[in-house]
């Protein structure tokens, strides 16, 4: 029996590592043009101020290992991504050390094809083959599809070494203030061999003189993301566990999804009331209220708050709620759940900057390029980019666009997901963005029927399965149930 992988991206490891746990001679080809381990994030030679947004304690092991190759503690707990794929390529090293039936074949597979009882990979017989492509690098509702704006535009910000394209002393406005606005604005500066110096939460920068004449973000929400609690602080231990225990089994009990999602204000202002605190404005956060009419101010003190320099408000509250019941929420509305979906695809939209922001470190600098007058922040929710151009009151040199391909099935021949749905040999599950699957990932056809062999995980499902964008191990069982499944047929054909 032979098995193929496409994608050696974090869920490619994760599906393999648990493949060859329970069937050590199975004979496995890992399917990626990039090295194992790197994926979308995580090339080893990218600059280490890029970092990981979400705690290293969410890797399994990765913190362990890094104290073992001599990094001293306290640990950072937002390394450099470089850092984790270093980590993950070594997994991926020591799996093919060990498993003789394991090889890597160096492209991107082009097509899958029914081929008898089994699938054809670009013309090779596979018996199982697992979709893990992860992240589109293109997308047509990008801005590159269509520019006709009279300014230059860079497409992506990665890789970060196209941002060489921006002179100095330029006028730039990117699409979008989240996380990869971040990103971009430290390519610019930090990258361009400015500083940050002087007390951690905040910073002054000192300019090298290269950076652009300012940085205008501008984003549909006309805010910035929320700051994620600094781990080791009283705030990130602040969530009482049986309130989030409560919250959890609320809403693995609810018969419908308002009264799920409504477990989600209830928790925030329970955690508010033990700390002794008001829960007024819990509802408007989570309605989408913004916490403070600027921007900046509401940057500033959401900052405040995750690094304990200020007591705990609602923003806090409702994002903390969102992302400690987060895993009863990806049970009960991915498919299968049994909850309606779209109320909480709106919910979802609407918090996902309040829970799932920058580190408090990249906030900080962030906050710091704004007072050093890099970081314009102006017409965040003013002015407005589309193919057309940058429309607003200041002339613009160049755009960027910060904002990544969405997730699920992204189409227009871009994804071997999306190919294999214009081909119509997979589908879009009804009113989701993802490839329709089964609970162990088999893909189901466009009647509905599970393709046997045939399995898919990680963004090209999202919606199908809620919350992709995550190297957590544990959110998502249709891997692992994936893994199972192949390892009993392939003891079975032995
Ligand atoms: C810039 C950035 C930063 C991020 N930071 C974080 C973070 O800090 N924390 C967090 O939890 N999540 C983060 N994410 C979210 C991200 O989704 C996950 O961390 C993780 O990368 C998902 O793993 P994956 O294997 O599903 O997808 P990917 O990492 O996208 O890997 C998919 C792999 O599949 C390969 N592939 C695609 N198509 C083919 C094909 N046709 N043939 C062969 N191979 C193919 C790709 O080359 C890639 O290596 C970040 C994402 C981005 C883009």
């Amino acid at each position: 029996m032979r098995v193929a992988v496409v994608g050696a991206g974090p869920k490619g490891l994760y599906a393999v590592e648990e493949l060859l746990a329970r069937a050590p001679r199975a004979v496995v080809d890992v399917w990626d043009s990039r090295p194992p381990g790197t994926g979308a994030a995580y090339a080893t030679d990218q600059p280490v101020w890029l970092r990981l947004n979400v705690t290293s304690a969410i890797v399994d092991g990765f913190d362990a290992w890094r104290l073992a190759r001599g990094e001293a503690a306290p640990l950072d707990p937002f390394p450099p991504r470089a850092l984790l794929g270093v980590y993950l390529a070594e997994r991926w090293a020591s799996l093919f050390e060990r498993h003789a039936g394991l090889s890597h074949v160096a492209r991107a597979a082009g097509t899958v094809e029914a081929s008898g009882a089994a699938w054809a990979v670009d013309g090779a017989a596979y018996d199982e083959v697992l979709l893990a492509t992860g992240h589109a690098t293109d997308s047509p509702d990008g801005l590159a599809a269509g520019w006709s704006g009279p300014q230059a535009l860079v497409p992506s910000v990665y890789p970060v070494s196209g941002l060489d394209a921006v002179p100095a002393g330029a006028v730039v406005a990117s699409r979008g203030a989240a996380l990869t606005f971040i990103d971009l604005a430290l390519a610019l500066t930090e990258g361009r061999g400015g500083r940050f110096t002087g007390e951690p939460w905040a910073p002054g920068y000192m300019a090298s003189g290269d950076e652009p004449g300012s940085l205008r973000p501008v984003a549909r929400r006309g805010r910035f993301m929320a700051v994620k609690p600094q781990p080791g602080s009283a705030i990130a231990s602040a969530v009482s566990g049986a309130v989030r225990e409560r919250g959890l089994a609320a809403i693995r009990a609810a018969g419908d999804a308002s009264v799920a999602l409504a477990v989600v204000p209830a928790t925030a202002r329970n955690l508010l009331a033990g700390l002794g605190q008001d829960p007024a404005g819990v509802e408007d956060v989570f309605e989408g209220a913004p916490t403070h009419a600027d921007a900046v101010d509401a940057l500033r003190a959401s900052l405040a708050v995750a690094t304990d320099r200020a007591r705990p408000d609602a923003g806090w509250a409702v994002g903390a709620a969102w992302r400690e019941l987060y895993p009863a929420l990806v049970e009960r509305f991915s498919l299968g759940g049994g909850l309606a979906f779209e109320p909480f695809a709106e919910a979802a939209s609407r918090l996902e900057g309040v829970a799932f922001g920058p580190p408090p470190v990249n906030a900080a600098k962030l906050l710091a390029l704004v007072e050093a007058g890099v970081v314009d922040a102006s017409s965040l929710a003013t002015d407005t980019i589309d193919g057309s151009g940058h429309h607003g009151p200041v002339a613009v040199d160049v755009v960027v666009d910060a904002v990544l391909p969405g997730p699920g099935v992204v189409t227009g021949a871009v994804t071997l997901p999306g190919r294999l749905v214009e081909a119509g040999l997979l589908v879009q599950a009804p009113g989701r963005r993802g490839v329709a699957h089964t609970a162990d990932a088999t893909c189901l056809s466009p009647d509905g029927h599970p393709l046997p062999g045939l399995a898919v995980v990680g963004r090209p499902t999202e919606d199908a399965t809620v919350g992709n964008d995550t190297l957590s191990r544990s959110l998502h069982p249709a891997r692992d149930a994936w893994a199972l499944r192949v390892a009993a047929r392939f003891e079975e054909e032995r």
